[in-house]
């Protein structure tokens, strides 16, 4: 049986129906509050060995941008980021790029390392030593010893499953040439951090060459995870950035009303435990997904850009406060594990990192904010 049929209609459904629909669900369990994560970017290597046809993040080896960061580098923009009250480190990184190219593989020999999470691992003890930031570690496809191993450093990681459209592998496509994009590989990945416990943050790229029924099967094959481990702890969906340097330079943005009926859709599938996020730098019109059913903006800097989509700023969160309390919300920041995963005895979170995270948070597990005052 095909899961996704009761839901292939919702692409002619009334749109304001399902906009309401979504705003009742996402009500009842998240009311009127609505949440950010303040942190600092750090793209420890933006080598990779994909090549999605959408990416600017990436640099071949032979480019004279290609980098490792080193632990100097990283404890620097830790630090910046910490001065500036963030509470979230994401560490972003393209996926084994070692594994295709001996320049990256050298790269990271002359730092001591012969496997990219590692240097990872120790990156995030790194921070957790010297600074008082939370590590987010969103490294792409994850095997069951590398979840192990950074688990006690990271209090949740994140991957985006994209689509699992295996379509858009196919020459030409968004996903050729892109082993770590193969569904198979990444469901293995949301299955395996279940497994492990891990609070996991995923979602949907959109507009990048699926169809609305393998965005239902995307949206659906998430919720089946989080049904098998209750691990997912938010779902992004995000719209696809045209940008000149890229193979898809020509490939038309979702509008403004794809994004509202996916994000309500995704209300509607999705367990209504499971935060919805869009972010708030990618359209101007932002403001509209509160009414089409998040809870969320994700993580916003005060002090480094969005590397992935480095042209479009972050907003300024003041301003951000104002226009959500105009729409009827509060804005409040959360740390970048949610509190149902620290607030319960269930083991979501490293002993290790407990201490920590109580100490950064309110009763009600969101962030204690020593900032409020300068909030920028
Ligand atoms: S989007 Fe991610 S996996 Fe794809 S090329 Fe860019 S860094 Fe690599």
């Amino acid at each position: 049986m095909n899961l996704a049929v009761p839901f292939v209609d919702t692409k002619h459904t009334d749109l304001d129906q399902l906009m309401a629909e979504a705003c009742l669900i996402r009500d009842r369990h998240w009311g009127r509050t609505v949440t950010y994560s303040r942190k600092v970017f750090v793209p420890l290597t933006n080598m990779c060995r994909d090549t999605c046809a959408y990416c600017t993040f990436v640099k071949h080896p032979d480019s004279p941008e290609a980098n490792i960061m080193t632990p100097d580098q990283v404890l620097r923009v830790a630090k910046g980021g910490e001065a500036k009250g963030c509470k979230e480190l994401l560490f972003s990184l393209g996926e084994k790029p070692e594994l295709r190219y001996d320049k990256a593989k050298q790269a990271l020999a002359a730092l001591g390392y012969s496997r990219m999470t590692d240097y990872l691992r120790d990156m995030c003890a790194l921070v957790l030593e010297e600074t008082s930031l939370l590590p987010h570690v969103n490294a792409g496809t994850l095997a069951d010893d590398e979840i192990d191993i950074l688990r006690p450093v990271a209090a949740s990681m994140g991957m985006m499953l994209e689509t699992i459209s295996k379509r858009l592998h196919q020459k030409g496509e968004a996903h050729y040439a892109c082993p770590d994009k193969v569904p198979l590989q990444r469901l293995r990945t949301l299955e395996r951090t279940g497994q492990r416990r891990v609070p996991f943050t995923t979602g949907l790229l959109i507009g990048i060459g699926e169809t609305w029924e393998e965005r239902i099967e995307s949206l659906l094959a998430i919720n089946e995870a989080h049904q098998r481990h209750g691990h997912i702890q938010e779902v992004i969906v995000q719209n696809f950035q045209r940008k000149p340097d890229i193979a898809m330079a020509d490939h038309p943005e979702p509008e403004l009303e794809d994004m509202l009926r996916t994000i309500a859709v995704a209300r509607i599938i999705l367990d209504p435990q499971i935060s919805l996020q869009a972010p708030p730098n990618l359209s101007k019109r932002h403001i509209h997904y509160l009414n089409a059913g998040i809870n969320d903006w994700g993580g916003i800097s005060p002090v480094t850009i969005d590397f992935i989509n480095p042209q479009h700023e972050w907003p300024e969160i003041r301003q951000l406060a104002q226009s959500c309390e105009q729409a009827g919300y509060q804005l409040q920041e959360r740390l970048t594990i949610y509190p149902k995963f620290h607030i319960s005895s269930d083991p979501y979170l490293d002993e290790g990192l407990r201490a920590r995270v109580a100490q950064m948070s309110r009763t009600d597990g969101l962030a204690r904010s020593q900032f409020l005052e300068e909030i920028s």
